[in-house]
């Protein structure tokens, strides 16, 4: 199989020809068919396996069909007015441990996502929070972020987790192994409770230890298993 053979969208598919994808890898293979066809999803992939184009193309495809991406959403944009500050609202987020990880993942999908249209952010702790909120300001489709940052962001009403879509988990097990499990609860608490199948959750893990099960039983909806 190919990323032709995938329906996955010209743009998308010509920037995986341009980061010289050819072949998907087995992760890739299994997981991102399933994803398309919008089916909720629980992985165990190790680093280096490929996990992070098996979640990002199908949330990358799924925007690009979205008939709110940013272009027509009308946030952002800022500019001019004096008042309070814009709230961003994007369409999917990607939950990732650490800044080393959120920043790859973020290097990554812009990657992807070049030429699209699609406006991918990202956000995490241990640095001034201006910079990131100057960035969201613009609008965002996607945001990549650490669970401790994004919640500080939602307390000071600047992200609105309303118009969620996909969500994606990446390293599952280390967030939990960090003490992320009350900020990834407070956060998918904040997606407006959608009629089941509404939100897609992708949930990556190393491991799959009794907490991230529950985990998987609380956030996702009738979901496919995968290991590869
Ligand atoms: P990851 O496990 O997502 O961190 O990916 C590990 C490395 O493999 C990264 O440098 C990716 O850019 C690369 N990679 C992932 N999938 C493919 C693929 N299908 N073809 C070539 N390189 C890939």
């Amino acid at each position: 199989a190919t990323f032709e053979e995938i329906g996955l969208g010209d743009g998308l598919k010509k920037n995986i020809r341009r980061c010289n994808y050819v072949k998907p890898t087995p992760i890739q293979r299994y997981a991102i068919p399933i994803a398309v066809a919008g089916r909720d999803l629980m992985a165990c992939a190790q680093t280096g396996s490929g996990k992070t184009a098996a979640f990002c193309f199908p949330v990358i495809s799924g925007v690009l069909k979205d008939p709110s991406l940013v272009s027509g959403r009308g946030d952002g944009g800022g500019g001019g007015g004096g008042g309070s500050a814009a709230v961003a609202c994007p369409l999917a987020l990607i939950l990732a441990p650490t800044r080393e990880l959120s920043c790859q993942i973020f290097e990554e999908a812009k990657k992807f996502a070049y030429m699209t249209g699609v406006k991918i952010s990202v956000a995490y702790g241990g640095t001034p929070i201006y910079q990131q909120l100057r960035s969201l300001e613009k609008g965002v489709d996607i945001l990549v972020a650490t669970p401790g940052r994004l919640v500080d962001m939602i307390e000071r009403a600047r992200v609105s987790l309303g118009m969620i879509k996909y969500l994606a988990l990446d390293e599952a097990d280390r967030m939990l192994d960090m003490g992320f499990e009350p900020q990834i609860r407070k956060i998918v608490e904040q997606m407006d409770m959608p009629p089941p199948g509404t939100r897609q959750t992708m949930l990556f893990s190393a491991t799959f230890p009794d907490d991230i099960q529950r985990l998987a039983s609380d956030f996702l909806s009738d979901y496919i298993f995968l290991a590869v």
